[in-house]
């Protein structure tokens, strides 16, 4: 670049750190403030959405413009926004949001708020955990009377012990049959919801036609991993009348019904794979079910705000807490196929990955021996033409589980994504008002026009220092903050 396009520019040959001469060049230019402002903004986000782009405000008869704002004002000539990564691996700083969102959606469905009445407090509800079929015997550590029992292989497990949801006999544990369970999870839910509007139905003596017409059943969920690397659901299951969370339900819709619908529904909810590799597998839930009472208020009880801090929680995790990896092993490249098409129409072998369509082999893996053997297992069952539309070698970092994890049902409360559209609305305009230096137009004269471009993600090596600071200051504000909230309120 030209010396006169930068008169700013610092020789700075004596500091060796990159990150440390951008600092001291966006900290000597009279701008600094903005910079450190933008970043303060976003957060703490770990890797930020860089924009281009501009939004006019222009008078709606003339056409004049009220109001400009454009990245170009911006110190480096960009606009950052927040990723709004879920996965706490990824953004710890936007997971939190996320898991706050999560948490004010959950609750709002509990106890009303966020365009949710109040009344929502009077539907029955229940908190409804369903669990995997067994696969085999696995290392655990029950602790049914507080102290834990002996784990079948004779010794008692530390809590932490990497041993716990491992196989006891690898060789003859069911691989196929778990990873196949994690992949049709979603659909054996789905199943489930079915069933359980059948069951309901018959429970109150009802056709189903009848019971639909008084009766919605809405449902928010969050998937979990366990130890095994077997997924299981939690779910919040509410009554509402027959417009949804607005309306009231009939008085006969109490939480005994549902207390006798949800084991029945779960046990009738299953399902036939054939596959002439694997043999035929049912997919089916396992023993443990779960139904709850959701209270609104009360000590030691699950209450509505409990379950929300709940959902939330699970909401930013993935599958890593089986020490799996957090990103797709699948070769971008050839996507998995280990062969990219050439020019002349035939059919080379990926350079990038050697023909493996692995992005990194999964023998070289840093995981446990029983991680490995699920991922590895999904990556093989992906390439079987019974199982190709699963696309499982792209899940296969997920041990094949291919849903979302949190889920709601459309009648339930208010939705992420509005909460999230709002918040990048607010961001853009708050960068529109600190920079464009006019009053707020009037909205119902005014005519918006704007364009913006994504250049990429991340910081300028200077800023990931100031960002750095911001997660600093976050983490005192947190654990201050933590400290002051009293200590029963666990949320295990
Ligand atoms: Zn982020
Ligand atoms: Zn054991
Ligand atoms: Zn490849």
């Amino acid at each position: 670049m030209a010396p006169a396009a930068r008169p700013r520019a610092l020789r700075l040959p004596h500091v060796s750190s990159l990150a440390v001469r951008d600092l001291i060049e966006l900290a000597s230019t009279d701008t600094f403030d903005a910079v450190t402002e933008q970043i303060r903004n976003l957060g703490g986000c770990a890797s930020p959405v860089n924009l281009t782009g501009f939004t006019e405000h222009q008078h709606a008869d003339t056409k004049e413009r009220v109001r400009f704002y454009s990245s170009s004002q911006e110190p480096t000539g960009r606009l950052l926004t927040a990723c709004g990564n879920r996965r706490s691996s990824r953004c710890p700083a936007c997971s939190r949001l996320y898991a706050a969102d999560t948490f004010h959606l959950i609750r709002a469905g509990l106890c009303g708020g966020k365009n949710v009445e109040e009344t929502i407090r009077s539907h029955p509800r229940v908190f409804v955990t369903l669990t995997a079929a067994s696969f085999g015997p696995v290392h655990n550590r029950r602790t049914t009377t507080g102290t834990p029992r002996r784990c079948a292989c004779g010794t008692r497990h530390q809590e932490d012990a990497p041993e716990l949801g491992t196989p006891l006999r690898p060789a003859s544990y069911d691989y196929a049959g778990a990873v196949l369970w994690n992949a049709h999870a979603g659909d054996l839910w789905g199943r489930f919801t079915t069933y359980l509007r059948r069951e309901l139905a018959a429970h109150f003596r009802m056709t189903q036609k009848a019971f639909n017409a008084a009766v919605r059943l809405s449902f928010a969920k969050v998937a979990e991993y366990q130890k095994r690397g077997l997924v299981h659901f939690h779910a919040v299951v509410r009554f509402d009348g027959p417009d949804g969370h607005t309306t009231a339900p009939p008085p006969w819709a109490t939480v005994d019904a549902f207390k006798s619908a949800v084991p029945h529904a779960a046990r009738r909810a299953w399902f036939t794979l054939a596959s002439d590799a694997t043999g035929d597998r049912i997919i089916r839930w396992g023993n443990r079910i779960d139904v709850r009472e959701i209270k609104a208020l009360g000590d030691g009880e699950l209450t509505d705000h409990k379950v929300a801090a709940y959902v939330a929680k699970y909401a930013t995790k993935s599958a890593e807490g089986t020490g799996t990896v957090d990103r797709t092993l699948m070769c971008r490249l050839c996507n998995g196929r280990g062969h990219v098409k050439a020019p002349d129409g035939f059919w080379d072998v990926c350079e990038y990955c050697e023909g493996t369509g692995q992005a990194e082999p999964i023998k070289n893996l840093a995981v446990k021996h029983h991680v490995r053997q699920m991922i590895r297992t999904a990556w093989n069952l992906g390439h079987l033409p019974e199982f190709a539309h699963l696309k499982l070698w792209k899940w296969a970092h997920m041990l094949g589980f291919r849903g979302h994890f949190s889920t709601k049902s459309r009648a339930y409360s208010t939705t992420l994504g509005a909460l999230r559209d709002i918040r990048r609305a607010w961001r853009i305009a708050q960068a529109d008002r600190a920079r464009a230096g006019h009053p707020t137009p009037n909205e119902e004269t005014t005519f918006v026009v704007s364009h913006w471009t994504y250049m990429g993600t991340g910081y300028r090596p200077g800023e990931q220092f100031l960002a750095a600071q911001t997660r600093h200051e976050i983490a005192l504000a947190l654990d201050h903050a933590e400290r002051i909230k009293t200590e029963g309120e666990d949320w295990q």
